[in-house]
């Protein structure tokens, strides 16, 4: 196998060489990396650097870039697992060219987590995490990182796939970003009330093609029911643009109160909020002098989340506009308008036209039109 050198942050790793032609170049290498998921890694190190844990998993290690930067740029003990014996010889030497104190092992991820406790167990698997999550919150001490890229099944345009992996209904609408992070979150939720834990979300978001959450476990019944309180379901009317959000076990009979049209319930998911104030204020603040990965878009992401309104739907600016009848102008001028009306309003931050407000379309139509 032959192999390259990469850096990402403060750490060089080396990894198998890969295909730059191919259409998917990761997929190419005996063992997996993917540069383009170094934003993902650098908020995990941003985060742990916050919340400091005793000890950290990365349950599917491949190369072992995700916990060799954990280890050698946070400080913290890692665990490097992966079931390959191929990844394992790889992590070996990144590990020990990078002189870390680390512990190795070729284990089921599964089988790994349920028999030792980690201070953060981190689920980065390619695809779907849905067959970890349960061994995962039991392996948790107190901190759950989890990535899913199969934003498909999450989103609605893989429907059936959805379903069946988090047992709930997404919805392929202008805003099913949205609905794949607040799916994940729910599903993780559900999981966790089973052992009596709430959740609480450090700093979760979505990007490109993936979903990354950061997690705190609270080991008690009553944060369990706070938790289990916050799922509910987003209806859209399929014929105009409202919708609205409802807590609640199982999904009611909403009536459009535009248009008279029986709204579509998504869900269940959470409505609660994505992020812990104080951990993303430290998270912005020490990025200033962060070397990332990925330095394109963190700090952008960063402020983006920090400002968003905390609803659980966005709408499509355009989208709205072309309904209305009118040309939109500059999104900025229409959420000030909002807010100045007392309204909460901001960006979203996975979609450059996507915007939040608790504003009734009658109050958006009029101050779309007022520009
Ligand atoms: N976290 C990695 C990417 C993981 S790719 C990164 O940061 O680059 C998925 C990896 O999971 C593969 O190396 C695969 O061997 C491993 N894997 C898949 N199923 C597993 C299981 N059940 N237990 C442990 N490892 C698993």
């Amino acid at each position: 196998m032959e192999l390259t050198r990469v850096t990402e942050g403060q750490t060089t790793i080396i990894v198998p060489l890969q295909d730059p032609d191919a259409n998917f170049p990761p997929g190419t290498a005996p063992v997996f990396y993917n540069s383009r998921m170094a934003l993902n890694r650098d908020t995990t190190v941003l985060l742990i650097n916050q919340v400091n844990p005793y000890s950290y998993l990365d349950a599917m290690a491949a190369s072992g870039i995700r916990g060799c930067r954990v280890g050698n740029e946070t400080g913290t003990f890692v665990t490097l697992n992966d079931k390959d014996e191929g990844a394992v010889r790889l992590i070996r030497e990144n590990v020990s060219s990078l002189g870390l104190n680390a512990e190795i092992t070729c284990r089921d991820a599964n089988s790994l987590m349920s028999d030792e406790k980690f201070g953060f167990v981190d689920l980065d698997p390619f695809g779907t995490p849905a067959p970890f999550i349960d061994a995962a919150i039991r392996s948790s001490g107190k901190y759950l990182g989890v990535t899913a890229t199969d934003t498909a099944p999450l989103c609605g345009a893989h429907l059936k796939a959805g379903i069946r992996r988090y047992m709930a209904r997404p919805m392929n609408t202008d805003y099913h970003t949205e609905v794949g992070l607040r799916i994940l979150m729910g599903f993780v939720v559900r999981h966790a009330a089973v052992y009596d834990k709430g959740v609480k979300p450090l700093f979760c978001y979505a990007h490109e093609h993936f979903i990354r959450l950061h997690l705190e476990l609270q080991n008690k019944v009553t944060a369990a029911d706070r938790s289990i309180g916050r799922l509910g379901y987003i209806y859209q009317c399929p014929k105009c643009p409202y919708r609205t959000e409802e807590a609640g076990f199982f999904p009611s009979v909403h009536k459009c109160p535009e248009c008279g049209a029986e709204t579509h319930p998504t869900g269940p998911l959470w409505l609660g909020s994505m992020y812990e104030r104080g951990v993303l204020e430290g998270m912005i603040n020490d990025s200033e002098e962060f070397e990332p990965g990925d330095p394109s878009g963190l700090t952008k992401l960063l402020n983006l989340c920090y400002q968003e309104p905390d609803i659980s739907f966005s709408y499509n600016y355009h989208k709205l506009a072309k309904f209305f009848r009118v040309s939109p102008g500059p999104v900025d001028i229409l959420l000030n308008h909002l807010s100045d009306e007392g309204y909460q309003a901001g960006r979203v931050h996975y979609s450059g036209y996507g915007i939040k407000t608790d504003a009734p379309l009658d109050i958006i139509r009029k101050n779309i039109s007022v520009q």
